[in-house]
């Protein structure tokens, strides 16, 4: 059943324009994207994370194409990438190794797959692409992978790179025996660089930056995911008294951009030696990483292509 209060990305704004909140709550979106894979718990709860960020991240860059989180690392878990279109398309996938993960849990003894985020992950980078075809040139950002949560590391990138003071917190819930599905969820909070004298107008400016952040960590796990509170509404919960106004709501949901042309195009590329190593009874089967669909070729269907 779709919930209409989740699969969005809310837009805020709080004490005069002068702090810019997202807050995204994902539902259909991420379990149409795990049902696809067939993730262990572990990888389903890290892909699950980023695509939150994703999502949060892609809504508060101005861009017309697609926006892309990847990782490449050196943990159990070596790759994670998520991609949004700036229609609310948003596709994942993860590369892991199974043993190793089963090795790293037992070293550390613990079952908290949520916190062990970047635990599994290992050490490499996180970057951000923004690709928007031949109309702008492609921007990327990249951030060490380092930090005892996703938001830490994510918050490392806006400090490092951007220089944009933010606050950050994901939320991630499993499947349980009452709700077997899973849920993930993110609030950002972020300083708007000044502008037209918005910000010397607020007393205090950094008490009441420093108060929003203890606002947001005051955010329970318990109202982020009751499906009955309207996300305005629990932005309004948190942020009445600074001057909140809501200033939209964008929907997102899973589609895959993979079509037998596009992988027809990719395989005719190889050369012939490779074609006759990957063709089993004259017939190559490619898997589409995204959304794992099959499509089947004929060799010679690609070697005259
Ligand atoms: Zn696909």
């Amino acid at each position: 059943m779709t919930n209409k209060n989740f699969d969005t990305c809310t837009s805020f704004h709080l004490d005069n324009g002068a702090f810019l909140g997202r807050f995204v709550r994902l539902d259909k979106t991420i379990n149409t994207i795990l049902e696809k894979h067939q993730y262990p718990t572990q990888v389903a709860s890290v892909v699950a994370e980023f695509t939150s960020l994703a999502v949060l991240l892609s809504s508060s860059m101005k861009y017309d194409g697609l926006f892309t989180l990847q990782t490449k690392t050196d943990g159990p878990i070596s790759m994670v990438v998520v991609d949004v279109t700036s229609e609310g398309k948003v596709r994942a996938y993860a590369k892991y190794d199974m043993d190793r993960i089963e090795r790293a849990k037992e070293l550390r003894k613990t079952t908290d797959e949520i916190e062990a985020s970047p635990y599994l992950i290992g050490g490499g980078y996180l970057a951000f692409t923004i690709d928007q075809g031949d109309k702008a040139k492609l921007y990327q950002g990249v951030v060490d992978v380092q930090g005892k949560t996703l938001s830490e590391i994510a918050l490392r990138y806006f400090k490092q790179s951007e220089q944009i003071d933010t606050h950050l917190k994901l939320f991630l819930q499993m499947p349980t025996a009452e709700n077997p599905k899973w849920q993930s969820a993110g609030l950002m909070l972020q300083k708007i660089p000044q502008k037209g004298g918005k910000i010397e107008e607020i007393e205090n400016f950094e008490e009441v930056w420093n108060e929003s952040k203890i606002y947001l960590e005051s955010l329970k796990e318990s109202e982020v995911f009751d499906s009955s509170l309207s996300s305005e509404n629990v932005i309004n919960r948190l942020y009445h008294a600074n001057k909140l106004v809501i200033s939209g709501a964008k929907n997102y949901n899973f589609a895959c951009r993979c079509s037998r042309d596009k992988l027809l195009n990719t395989l005719s590329g190889f050369d012939q030696k490779n074609i006759d190593e990957m063709a089993e009874h004259g017939k190559i089967t490619a898997t589409c990483s995204f959304c794992s669909e099959q499509y089947v070729f004929d060799k010679g269907e690609l070697l005259k292509h």
